[in-house]
């Protein structure tokens, strides 16, 4: 691996960070805070939040086997995704190499920050090599983006293919794992003690059941999440997030709970799905979705829309011509997707 000063933009490296009321006295102790311009009524909004997030940091590292200081939060993984871009890539001349079809983020983050964004199809299993992202790089690729359970295919990467890019890519390999709470393959959080290139990707918007509080969560060295922290807007994460997302840390039984469940009606519904009379192919899945082709992708999404039920089409998306992807719902909702469907005719 190259050095992280190497990796990172020569002014980022060098950037003293704003240094917030909040970061130069974030003792508790005092009683009397006449340091940061906050109106003293309205408690407790009133107040600035943690900028650090520790109260929460330190929930959420026992639970995933890591310290603290190697979790950045973020307003959405999208908020991590994009200080990837700003603390690594130099506009204009450096380049990031991703699968293609993925998560459609991280090719809008490079365009935002004019980074040159280099695709690697994946074959007809969806699946990768690493050979082929090297032979896709070059001395300006700085970071390589993988996602498992892959969105929208829904299948998780050949561990294997991951394991061998970390070993032989020398700059950061982004693993996002989004899906990963419904799969039953292992985090790769595993494996950052081992492979200090390694940035892994959760957020509490899937499986948590939390996409409106925008809450993301990037793990990584210590080296790595301090370099994030830099560059971050100093309150990034709100009070109401905090507080809500510690709740949630204690609801982990129910978390577990809605997994099992939509576990279980994803194979029910897939099932179902097989035997559609629109349906060509569902293809396996490791995610809370499944990705299926039909007769007719677009014609079908416009039929259900008519009948207020929104799923995705992505048949314009690379390999998924003529495919819809589908999210588990609760029984009734995968239910009223099914009749609707068994009620649609081909032309
Ligand atoms: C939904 C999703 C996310 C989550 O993004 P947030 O900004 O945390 O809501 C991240 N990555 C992938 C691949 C996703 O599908």
């Amino acid at each position: 691996m190259r050095t992280l000063e190497e990796l990172t933009r020569p002014n980022i490296w060098a950037l003293k960070p704003y240094s917030s009321a909040r970061d130069e006295y974030s003792g508790k102790e005092a009683s009397v805070f006449l340091d940061a311009n906050e109106n003293p009524y309205n408690t407790p909004n009133n107040r600035y939040p943690d900028p650090l997030q520790w109260e929460l940091k330190k929930k959420i590292a026992p639970v995933k086997k890591v310290l603290p200081e190697q979790i950045f939060l973020g307003n959405g993984s999208d908020e991590a995704i994009d200080l990837m871009f700003r603390a690594f890539c130099r506009p204009g001349i450096d380049n990031v190499v991703a699968i293609e079809p993925t998560y459609g983020m991280y090719q809008v983050c490079a365009a935002v920050n004019d980074v040159e964004y280099r695709n690697v199809r994946l074959d007809v299993n969806f699946q990768f090599k690493a050979d082929d992202m090297l032979a896709a790089a070059d001395m300006d690729t700085k970071l390589m983006f993988l996602c498992s359970p892959n969105n929208p295919t829904g299948n998780n990467l050949d561990r294997k293919e991951i394991l061998s890019l970390l070993e032989r890519f020398d700059g950061l390999v982004i693993v996002d794992e989004a899906y990963s709470d419904f799969s039953d393959e292992p985090s790769f959080l595993s494996e950052l003690e081992l492979h200090p290139n390694l940035v892994v990707l959760q957020t509490f918007s899937k499986a948590w059941g939390c996409a409106a509080i925008r809450l993301g969560m990037a793990f990584a060295s210590s080296d790595i999440i301090a370099i994030l922290n830099k560059i971050k807007y100093p309150y990034n994460i709100n009070r109401l997030t905090q507080e809500e997302a510690i709740r949630m840390m204690e609801q982990y039984y129910q978390v577990r709970q809605w997994v099992k469940s939509l576990l279980e009606e994803r194979t029910q519904l897939m099932e179902e799905f097989r035997k559609l009379e629109c349906c060509r192919k569902v293809y396996p899945t490791d995610a809370n979705f499944f990705l299926a082709e039909v007769t007719d992708a677009k014609r079908i999404y416009d039929y259900l829309v008519d009948k207020g039920i929104i799923v995705r089409n992505r048949t314009n998306v690379a390999l998924c011509h003529n495919c819809l992807r589908i999210t588990i719902g609760t029984r009734p909702e995968n239910d009223m997707l099914l009749e609707a469907l068994r009620q649609y005719k081909d032309l």
